[in-house]
């Protein structure tokens, strides 16, 4: 049996599988160093309101910059942080300087909602819970202006450990959204044991919304459409990811989603953009 399965395609397959381990482990062993030497960047898009179009909140995403200018995507390195216990670190300060943003922003007269990404192995970190109250605590933020994004296979991975963790953070005031909704298979039992404040609809279904050939609804139309309603049912709050045009923004106005995060608003932006286009935004407001 052992035999068989060493046919020459097998000789070729190794090799390679050893070189992809290797370099992974040189880029986890370069993300392990960077982190420390505090390269790592935290960047922010923009969440506005539907109804306003005022930036209600942010987004806060983790770069890695490279000496040559360019970025290593969070598709790459996130799975490795995760897989080797690094993203505890570097969630830690994720939150970290969330909170730090969130004060620096209220002393300019800014109130806005920084939602940041949780991975299942910082849920299972048993500080986790306590170390958030801790940054709340440190920089005398409002907790209800921290969101903690958490996808549909955290739940599914661990739904005691997540839920419980959840319920405590909701306690205290911290909104809880739920990232890329329609991706998974969770069930929608789950989806009503958990503290919800906003689900952030996927988008993939975004993208595919409106079909500009067809009259007839896409079925990723019909797909949001039951997403919006949900959430309403539920009394959250639903947010589109994702949104790259003004037919696409239209769409989900005509739907009834609260509110939109994509390309077409603003992409990602460093901290100091941010503000920036916050007290841009203000300027443009007194005017008008
Ligand atoms: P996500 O949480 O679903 O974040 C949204 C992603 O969509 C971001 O990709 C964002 O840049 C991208 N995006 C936003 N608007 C548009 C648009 O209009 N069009 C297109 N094509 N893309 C758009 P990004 O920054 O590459 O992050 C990828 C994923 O990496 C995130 O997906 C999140 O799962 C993970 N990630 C990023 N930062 C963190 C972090 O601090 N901690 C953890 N655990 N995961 C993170
Ligand atoms: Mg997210
Ligand atoms: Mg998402
Ligand atoms: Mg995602």
């Amino acid at each position: 049996r052992a035999k068989k399965s060493l046919t020459s395609s097998h000789q070729y397959y190794l090799p390679e599988m050893a070189q992809q381990l290797s370099s992974r482990l040189t880029l986890l062993r370069k993300l392990g160093q960077d982190f420390a030497q505090h390269k790592l960047q935290l960047w922010y898009q923009p969440q506005v309101s539907l109804q306003t179009k005022q930036i209600v909140g942010v987004e806060a995403l983790l770069r890695w910059p490279q000496d040559n200018g360019d970025f290593i995507s969070p598709a790459t390195f996130i799975p490795l942080a995760e897989y080797s216990g690094l993203i505890i670190e570097i969630g830690d300060w994720v939150i970290q300087q969330a909170c730090m943003q969130i004060k620096q922003l209220s002393q300019l007269g800014f109130r806005i909602r920084i939602a940041v990404n949780v991975s299942m192995q910082q849920f299972r970190s048993p500080n986790f819970v306590q170390s958030v109250m801790d940054n709340i605590n440190h920089y005398q933020i409002d907790a209800k202006q921290l969101e903690i994004e958490i996808t549909e296979s955290i739940v599914m991975d661990e739904p005691q450990t997540v839920i419980k963790a959840l319920q405590q953070l909701k306690a205290i005031g911290v909104n809880i959204a739920i990232d890329d909704f329609g991706m998974g298979f969770s069930s929608l039992s789950y989806i009503q044991k958990l503290p919800l404040d906003r689900i952030k609809i996927d988008r993939a279904f975004v993208a595919n919304m409106v079909n500009e050939v067809s009259v007839a609804k896409s079925s990723d139309q019909v797909l949001v459409e039951t997403i919006i309603r949900l959430g309403k049912k539920l009394q959250l709050v639903t947010i589109a990811e994702g949104v790259e045009d003004a037919a696409q923004q239209q769409a989900l106005i005509a739907l009834g989603c609260d509110e939109m995060q994509g390309y077409f608003f603003a992409k990602p932006m460093p901290a100091t953009e941010l503000t920036r286009l916050l007290q841009q935004k203000i300027a443009a407001n007194k005017i008008s």
